[in-house]
């Protein structure tokens, strides 16, 4: 949704990354242009892949506030079956040393840098029951939207994995485990009907967060 303001100029700085197996946006239409950039990427990451850098970051005084935007919201999901799933989510979680808070009721739109996190509904997202677009600079994560289909979302179990699995990402998991037990692997979760972290999931989580 444009707003009219002017993107402040620190957002260009931001690394943003997709969770889930989402194609990465590409503003390049010129096909000879395409090697050249690619290129320049892989110059760019060629250092991190030399130091074996791993990706991650974390919410900084460790609380990730969530508020929810119900548009959209499918017929069979009431309030409280998302209330009931963030609360989850939370006490899930929590093991790993970071708050999850409910931040209320919001109209506030996706995907913006406006430190305001928002879950809510998305008519599609082609293959995918759900995206979290965690935005970070540094190892600081400073907004992660989570957008659920509502499509693919009809009852409150299939909702209570995914919000749980999404959060994950937006405290800073942003990859997939290839544990089939994990809470975290890509697809198994909704399969197995996992709704938990596995203890390999909060160790990992708590590695991140373990600073006093
Ligand atoms: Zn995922």
């Amino acid at each position: 949704m444009p707003t009219g303001k002017k993107a402040p100029f620190w957002r260009f700085f931001v690394v943003r990354r997709k969770g889930g197996t989402a194609r990465p946006d590409c503003s390049v239409k010129l096909p000879f242009m395409k090697p050249i950039v690619f290129l320049l990427a892989l110059t760019a990451l060629l250092p991190v892949v030399a130091s074996g850098a791993e990706e991650f970051a974390v919410w900084q005084n460790k609380r990730y506030v969530l508020a929810y935007n119900p548009e959209g919201q499918p017929e069979s999901i009431s309030d409280t079956d998302v209330i009931d799933a963030l609360a989850h989510a939370a006490q899930v979680w929590a093991p790993c040393g970071v708050a999850v808070v409910f931040g209320g009721f919001s109209h506030k739109p996706f995907d913006q840098l406006d430190g305001v996190n928002v879950m809510g509904w998305q008519k599609e997202i082609p293959g995918l029951l759900a995206l979290t677009l965690p935005q970070y600079l540094r190892r600081i994560l400073l907004d992660a939207d989570i957008r659920l289909n509502r499509a693919l979302i009809h009852d409150p179990a299939t909702l209570r994995r995914v919000v749980a699995h999404e959060v994950g990402h937006a405290l800073g998991l942003f990859d997939h485990s290839t544990d089939l037990d994990s809470l975290m692997n890509e697809k198994e979760f909704v399969r197995r009907g996992v709704d938990t972290p596995s203890a390999a999931d909060l160790a990992l989580c708590r590695a991140r967060y373990n600073w006093k």
